[in-house]
């Protein structure tokens, strides 16, 4: 959705042709002169939506990155706790030497993931903007390689 006007001209001029219920108390707001609800008080505006705007294949797109994000993150934190103990109570470096040396696939899948979350949520628009069958290619190709690249690390992990 995006705002289509500030001053309240657009909306009473939009609710002298339409009626439609206040979004907070559903009062109707038919011929209103002002942008408050008389009812509630709530501060209203005029915004566009669109019936093509759907957030799903976006959030579950989030949630593949994310869920797979906060498991590598306990991991990793989890690792990085346990290494700076070690090092602290047995003063020497070897133990954070063996522990990146023992970690990196997942410290790496860790900022692959970071990475990934950052585009996208920044790059959305362009998302959004994009067909709904590219929407879900983008969807289970993230799908595939965070299955691919987690699998992979623990099958290194667990080889050594
Ligand atoms: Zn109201």
């Amino acid at each position: 959705m995006c705002e289509a006007g500030q001053g309240s001209g657009l909306l009473t001029t939009f609710l002298e042709q339409n009626d439609a219920p206040c979004p907070v108390c559903g009062h109707s707001l038919r011929r209103l002169q002002s942008s408050e609800c008389p009812d509630c008080g709530a501060a209203l505006e005029l915004r566009l939506g669109s019936k093509d705007f759907r957030l799903g294949t976006w959030i579950a797109l989030l949630l593949t990155l994310a869920i797979p994000l906060e498991f590598t993150t306990l991991l990793v934190g989890a690792g990085v706790v346990r290494a700076v103990l070690d090092t602290h109570s047995h003063g020497d470096l070897g133990f954070l030497h063996s522990y990146i040396h023992g970690m990196w696939p997942l410290i790496v899948q860790w900022g692959l993931t970071v990475s990934l979350l950052i585009v996208a949520i920044r790059w959305r628009q362009r998302f959004w903007k994009r067909r709904r069958w590219v929407q879900r290619l983008w969807l289970w190709g993230a799908v595939v390689l965070m299955g691919a690249t987690l699998v992979a690390s623990f099958w290194w992990m667990g080889a050594r």
